[in-house]
C-alpha cells in the first residue's frame, strides 16, 4: 500500500457512512471516497415506517450526518452515484457513468431492496425503503379510505400502525396462521396480533395473494385472494421481505451465500474486499455459524469492524443481535437470537396483558433470546445473559421482583448448573 492509500465504499447507507466514520476516527489518513446510489446523503431507515411516515418527525433527524460533516472528515461523498461494476485484478471500481476508481480496500455496504411481487408493477402499490417511498406513503394516506397491506412482517405491522394513526382502514393480510410466528412463537406473535386487532385492524390470517387489481388507469384498486375472496382498497403496500444486494459482488466472482459471505472480521474471499449491514452474511463467534442480519444495530455497528479489518488491525464482530420496533403505544426490542424450533422453553416475566413484560426464549435452560415490551433499560441485562451462556433458574427468570443481574450472578454461583 502506497502513503496515501485509498479506501472505497460503495452503498451510502447507515452502514456506508459509519464505516467511512470508523475509519476516521480509527486514524486512516488516506482518502475514503464513498459512492451512494440515492440522491440523499446517508439516512437512517427505521423512521421511515414510524414517526417521519406519521409525520411526527423531521427530515433533518433521519440523516446519519450533517452536510458539514463530510467535508470536516475529508470523506469524498459521492450520491447520485452508482458503482457498476468491480474489477478485482485491476483493483478498481467502475462507476454507471464509465470512470474507473482504483482502491487499496474496498467495502461493499450496499444494503437489500424491497422484495418485489411479479405482478405489482402498477400504480398506487408501495414498497417502502427510500426516503422518496415514505413521502409518497404520507401523502397518499392524507386521501385514503383504506389501505391493504401485503405481508405481516415488520414493514406490513409498522405500516398498518402508521396508517391507523392516519384515520385509514387498514386490511392487512399475512400467509401464515399470526403475523411473527416463526419469529416469535405462539404467544407471542399473539401480542402483536391483538394489539393489531385492538386498534382496527382487519387482520386476516392464511391470506394468500393472488394477484393485485387494476383498473383500466393502472391504479390498483384492490387485491384478489386466492380463496376467491376481494379485497378493495385505494392503495396496495408490499412488505415481504428485503433481498440482499449483491449483484456486483456476484459479478466480481466473491462468494456469495445468502448475502456477500464474510468471516468474522468482515472480510469477503478476497483479501482486500469487505462488507457490512444488511448485506454481510459474517459468521459469528458466539452463534458458530454464518447469520445476515437485516436490523439497524447490525448496519451501525459492524462498521467499525470492518474499518479496523480494512486498516489491518485486529477486529471481530461478535455483537449480540439486536433490533427494535414501534408500534401504537407497543415499543420493544429483541436482543439475541433464536431460529424457529430452536428452544425449548419460553418465560415470560411481567404482566402480558399490559403490554408490559420481558420474554425469554431459552434451550437447555440457556438464554437464546429475550424481548423487553416497554420495559426499559433492561437490553445490555439480557444481552449479558445471551451471551453468558450460563443455565439459568427459571422461577427467578420469572420473577420480575428479582434484578436480572442478580439472575445472572445466580447462574454464575450456581456455575450454569439448573
Ligand atoms: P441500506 O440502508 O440498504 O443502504 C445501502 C445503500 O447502498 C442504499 O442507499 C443503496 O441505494 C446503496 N447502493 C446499493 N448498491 C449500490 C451501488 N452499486 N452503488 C452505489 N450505491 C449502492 N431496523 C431496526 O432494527 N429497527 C427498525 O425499526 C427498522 N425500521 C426500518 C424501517 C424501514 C422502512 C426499513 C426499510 C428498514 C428498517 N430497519 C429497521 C432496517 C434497517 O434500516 C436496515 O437494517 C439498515 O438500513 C441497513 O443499512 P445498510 O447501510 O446496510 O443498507
Ligand atoms: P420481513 O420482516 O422479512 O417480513 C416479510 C413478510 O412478508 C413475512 O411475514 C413473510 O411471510 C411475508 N412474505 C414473504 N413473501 C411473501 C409473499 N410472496 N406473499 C405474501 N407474504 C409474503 O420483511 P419486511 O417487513 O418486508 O421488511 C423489509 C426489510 O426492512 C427487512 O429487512 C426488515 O428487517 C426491515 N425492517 C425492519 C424493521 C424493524 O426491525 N423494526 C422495520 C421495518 C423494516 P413468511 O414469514 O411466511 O415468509
Amino acid at each position: 500500500m502506497g502513503a496515501q492509500p485509498t479506501f472505497v465504499i460503495v452503498g451510502a447507507g447507515l452502514a456506508g457512512a459509519k464505516a467511512a466514520e470508523s475509519l476516521r476516527t480509527e486514524g486512516f489518513k488516506g482518502r475514503i471516497l464513498l459512492f451512494g446510489e440515492e440522491p440523499e446523503r446517508p439516512y437512517e431507515r427505521p423512521a421511515l415506517s414510524k414517526s417521519f411516515l406519521q409525520g411526527l418527525s423531521e427530515r433533518a433527524k433521519i440523516y446519519v450526518h450533517s452536510r458539514q460533516w463530510y467535508a470536516d472528515h475529508d470523506i469524498e461523498l459521492h450520491t447520485s452515484t452508482r458503482v457498476a461494476a468491480i474489477d478485482r485484478p485491476g483493483r478498481q471500481v467502475q462507476l454507471a457513468g464509465g470512470e474507473r476508481i482504483t482502491y487499496d480496500k474496498l467495502l461493499l455496504a450496499t444494503g437489500a431492496s424491497p422484495r418485489e411481487l411479479p405482478d405489482a408493477g402498477s400504480h398506487s402499490v408501495y414498497y417502502l425503503r427510500r426516503i422518496e417511498d415514505c413521502l409518497q406513503l404520507r401523502f397518499a394516506f392524507t386521501t385514503a379510505r383504506r389501505v391493504a397491506i401485503i405481508g405481516g412482517g415488520w414493514i406490513g405491522l409498522e405500516v398498518a400502525a402508521a396508517a391507523r394513526a392516519a384515520n385509514v382502514e387498514v386490511v392487512l393480510l399475512e400467509r401464515g396462521e399470526v403475523p411473527l410466528l416463526r419469529l416469535l412463537g405462539r404467544d407471542t406473535a399473539d401480542v402483536f396480533a391483538r394489539l393489531h386487532r385492538a386498534h382496527g385492524v382487519d387482520l386476516r390470517t392464511g391470506a394468500h395473494l393472488r394477484h393485485i387489481i387494476t383498473n383500466a388507469d393502472g391504479r390498483a384498486t384492490g387485491v384478489q385472494l386466492d380463496d376467491g375472496s376481494r379485497v378493495e382498497a385505494d392503495l396496495v403496500v408490499v412488505g415481504v421481505g428485503a433481498l440482499p444486494n449483491i449483484s456486483l459482488a456476484e459479478e466480481a466472482g466473491l462468494l456469495v451465500d445468502n448475502g456477500v459471505k464474510v468471516d468474522e472480521h468482515l472480510r469477503t474471499s478476497d483479501p482486500d474486499i469487505f462488507a457490512a449491514g444488511d448485506v454481510a452474511n459474517a459468521f459469528h463467534p458466539m452463534l458458530g455459524r454464518h447469520i445476515r442480519i437485516e436490523h439497524w444495530f447490525n448496519a451501525l455497528s459492524q462498521p467499525a469492524v470492518a474499518a479496523r479489518s480494512m486498516m489491518g488491525l485486529e477486529a471481530s464482530y461478535d455483537e449480540v443481535p439486536y433490533f427494535y420496533s414501534d408500534q401504537y403505544q407497543l415499543g420493544m426490542e429483541y436482543s439475541g437470537h433464536v431460529g424457529p424450533g430452536g428452544y425449548d422453553q419460553v418465560i415470560f416475566r411481567g404482566d402480558k396483558d399490559a403490554l408490559e413484560f420481558v420474554v425469554f426464549w431459552l434451550k437447555d435452560h440457556k438464554v437464546l433470546a429475550g424481548m423487553n415490551v416497554n420495559i426499559w433499560d433492561v437490553t445490555e441485562a439480557i444481552k449479558d445473559l445471551v451471551r453468558s451462556g450460563l443455565k439459568v433458574d427459571g422461577a427467578k427468570l420469572a420473577d420480575a421482583a428479582i434484578p436480572l443481574p442478580d439472575v445472572l450472578a445466580d447462574a454464575a454461583g450456581n456455575n450454569g448448573r439448573h
